[in-house]
């Protein structure tokens, strides 16, 4: 099934008298259970690819289909709802990863969804929490985490609502290669285990 797609998606933007073309007609597929990196120099377009995938910009042209529903003609709130319930989006800037200062980690965990007015599936959280190694921090305050330690809260709390993709914009930029390697086993083990899109 596929779960993402891209037709002749543009982004320009328009900086003093110039315009830059930061995307030239993207045309993506992506499989539901896919693992897939994108990859390219800096400046490349990466960043605004994630944030249009995301919801979170709109691109020029084109047009984004995600998990059967097309961004284009969905409303500010409906696209609200939709981020919340079937996109994880995970960047390492900020380096908070946007966790609630004033939440402990199982708060911040199980916030989406209820703002959602949801249930959380505390199964399916337990099995995240032990996957991702956060048993011993559900009580801890996100500020005396290590990085790592909150890019690992950051991905159960964007896989706990179980979205359709799981999308990351250099999410282990502040870690060492060790940590990096680290977090990419994670990612591995959790695309295997949920058939999660990553
Ligand atoms: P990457 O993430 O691969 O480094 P970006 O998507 O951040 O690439 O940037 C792609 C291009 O778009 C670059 O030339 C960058 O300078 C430009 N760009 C990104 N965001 C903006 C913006 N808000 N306004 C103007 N130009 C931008
Ligand atoms: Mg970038």
């Amino acid at each position: 099934m596929r779960i993402l797609q891209t037709a002749h998606l543009t982004k320009q933007y328009v900086h003093g008298t110039n315009l830059i073309n930061a995307l030239d007609d993207v045309n993506l597929s992506i499989e539901q259970g896919e693992f897939i990196a994108i990859t390219g120099a800096s400046g490349s377009g990466k960043s605004t690819l994630f944030h249009i995938l995301a919801g979170l910009g709109r691109p020029t042209s084109g047009r984004v289909i995600i998990d059967k529903f097309d961004l284009r003609k969905l409303s500010a709130d409906d696209l609200t709802v939709f981020r919340r319930r079937r996109v994880g989006f995970i960047s390492a800037k900020p380096l908070s990863y946007n966790l609630v200062p004033v939440l402990n980690v199982y708060e911040n965990l199980i916030l989406p969804i209820l703002l959602d007015a949801k249930e959380p599936d505390d199964e399916f959280i337990q099995k995240l929490v032990s996957l991702l190694g956060l048993e011993k921090n559900l009580r801890d305050m996100p500020g005396v985490l290590s990085d790592n330690q909150r890019l690992r809260v950051a991905i159960a709390r964007a896989l706990a609502a179980k979205p359709a993709i799981l999308l990351m914009d250099e999410p282990s930029d502040c870690l060492d290669d060790k940590d990096s390697e680290n977090i990419i086993d994670l990612l591995n083990v959790i695309n295997k285990k949920f058939h999660q899109t990553i």
